[in-house]
């Protein structure tokens, strides 16, 4: 092991000592050519929150996984992103890990199409609204989750290139010889290394407009609420300390430099209020535009993308943590499986099948919400007869499905209106007692939930891979924006949540789904062993 990697069973926080690096560089002579180099079945660039929900993913699945990590530690300066939706507290509840998220956060309706907010408390899911907190409060909560499960994280190091051969990639870092693994995954932000190394395309739009967003105390008292104008929308807003302010502007100009100034906010904020309030002690201050991009393609060999490194937008709309986390749930056992030898290298490109529109569809809807976000008389306009449009049931559950990612829909062929989509978390009855289906996937291993009569499916060939769980339930069937379905009779979950197969009191069509998704049979033939036991 790396002198400076940190072990799984260390929290994050806790680095090496300088005695322990020096005996670890005594007993790990780095020069010597025939130390063989550290590997790692995948090595993931980058530990912000797609790259941390990967890791933990994989770990679930069993997975040798490292992580590199340029930052020191886990701490984000500045709190960044506000919160994410509905389908990601879902996700991390899938995983038994909301709960963390949900005790530090505030529950809210913010899910918004221009200035009209679109409750979606009438959506079937145990979590009918989105979450307030901080990212730096979710890296902090998802880097002690992975800390509790076998992930090593290098911190401070950084990927600076790689090469890719038929068996494996060489990792180069920083500060060491490189690492050896055999998938390499950028989830290293809109910026990505990764993504230009392996001359992945980036198309999309150019930015129009630049915001500054920063922390800073005043001498004057911050307005309420935020201001539009013809440059976009400008707040100030205390935080829970009582007297540091997060301010976030729209420049009159767009602007490019990462690293602005003091000097910059106070122009930008005299531009549209005539003060600059005292800004003053700043913690952090940031630039960030609407440039919106997706990388063409989300694998090139060996080499992944996850996250900001595959997609970058205007944080209007708060998507992109949702977008890096579900990338992360997709790709994770997928990979785990490919590693493992469960299933072909083919079954990786469902990843980009699946998530690619998904994240087009987001970035739409994130280009529209920036564009409303300025204020003139025919966007005003505009935002109005949208408001009308979305103050319909029909139109107001269509965007609040996409926004809260309720609704994706991976298109798994045709069949039963579950077939593709997140599976509902019902309240089970078993004969072990009542069960959540999203207990069922804290493991991350998919399951084959029988609701017909107990002991008829027989998945034996595939039992080392796919629960099989007796159950019954007597509520509605009901998905978000479709509305009631009909009540299936068995369904075989993904360990991301997305239903692959949905019974309809025969078991046709079960055999080739285990076999599509969780790898060929062990044993005996499939055909002379039915999934379902005839009577
Ligand atoms: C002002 C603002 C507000 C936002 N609000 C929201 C919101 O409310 N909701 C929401 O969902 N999203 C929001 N976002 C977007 C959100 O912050 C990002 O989408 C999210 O952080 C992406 O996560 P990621 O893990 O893909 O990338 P990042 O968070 O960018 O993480 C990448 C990590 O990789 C590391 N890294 C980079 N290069 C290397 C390298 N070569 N080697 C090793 N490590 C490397 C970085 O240090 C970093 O930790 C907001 C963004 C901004 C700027």
């Amino acid at each position: 092991m790396k002198p400076w990697v940190v072990p799984h069973n260390r929290p994050p926080q806790a680095r090496p000592t300088e005695m322990e690096e020096r005996n670890a560089r005594v007993f790990l002579d780095v020069s010597d050519p025939s130390v063989a180099m550290t590997e790692h079945a995948v090595v993931i660039a980058g530990g912000g929150p797609a790259g941390m929900m990967l890791a933990a993913e994989l770990a679930l699945a069993g997975i040798d996984v490292a992580v590199i990590e340029r930052r020191r530690d886990h701490v984000l300066v500045g709190s960044r992103a506000g919160g994410f939706h509905s389908r990601t507290i879902e996700v991390l509840d899938q995983r038994g890990v909301a709960d963390q998220f949900l005790a530090e956060g505030q529950v809210a309706q913010v899910a918004t199409f221009g200035t009209t907010v679109l409750d979606m408390s009438d959506f079937p899911t145990r979590h009918p609204y989105s979450l307030g907190i901080w990212q730096n409060q979710i890296e902090r909560i998802m880097a002690a989750w992975i800390a509790e499960l076998p992930v090593d994280i290098y911190y401070a190091s950084e990927v600076t290139g790689f090469a890719q051969d038929d068996t494996g990639v060489d990792v180069r870092l920083s500060d060491g010889e490189p690492l050896r693994a055999r998938y390499l995954v950028g989830c290293d932000g809109g910026r990505s290394l990764i993504r230009r190394a392996a001359g992945i395309e980036f198309p999309g739009w150019d930015p129009t407009k630049s915001n500054l967003i920063a922390e800073v105390e005043l001498t004057e008292e911050p307005p309420q609420g935020p201001r539009r104008d013809a440059a976009g929308i400008h707040g100030l807003h205390k935080m829970g300390d009582g007297k540091t302010v997060r301010v976030v502007t729209t420049e009159q100009q767009l602007r490019h430099d990462p690293e602005p100034t003091l000097g910059d906010l106070s122009e930008a904020l005299i531009a549209v209020f005539g003060t600059d309030f005292g800004i003053h002690s700043p913690t952090w201050i940031s630039r960030f535009t609407d440039m919106t991009r997706q990388a063409a393609a989300y694998r090139a060999g060996r080499v992944l993308l996850a996250g900001d490194a595959a997609h970058i937008h205007y944080p209007a709309g708060g998507q992109g943590i949702s977008l890096g986390v579900q990338d992360a749930v997709n790709l994770g056992w997928k990979l785990g499986q490919v590693v493992n030898g469960t299933s072909p290298e083919s079954l990786l490109d469902t990843y980009q099948a699946e998530r690619h529109p998904v994240t087009a569809r987001a970035l739409r809807y994130t280009m529209a919400q920036g564009a409303l976000q300025r204020s003139d008389d025919r966007i005003d306009a505009l935002g109005e007869v949208a408001s009308e449009l979305v103050s319909l049931d029909v139109a107001r559950k269509r965007l609040a499905g996409l926004i809260s990612a309720l609704d994706i829909h991976y298109d798994l062929g045709e069949g039963h209106p579950l077939l593709g989509r997140r599976m509902p978390d019902l309240d089970l009855a078993t004969a072990g007692g009542p069960l959540r289906v999203f207990e069922l996937l804290h493991e991350a291993k998919p399951v084959l939930v029988n609701l017909g009569e107990a002991g008829s499916f027989d998945i034996a060939p595939w039992a080392d891979r796919v629960q099989l769980v007796d159950a019954t339930y007597d509520g509605e069937w009901e998905l978000p924006v479709l509305g009631p379905v009909s009540a299936p009779t068995a369904v075989l979950i993904r360990p991301d949540g997305h239903v692959a197969w949905v019974g309809d009191g025969t078991d046709v069509g079960l055999t080739d789904a285990l076999a599509r998704w969780f790898g060929t049979a062990v044993g005996p033939p499939a055909a002379s062993k039915p999934a379902i036991k005839r009577r």
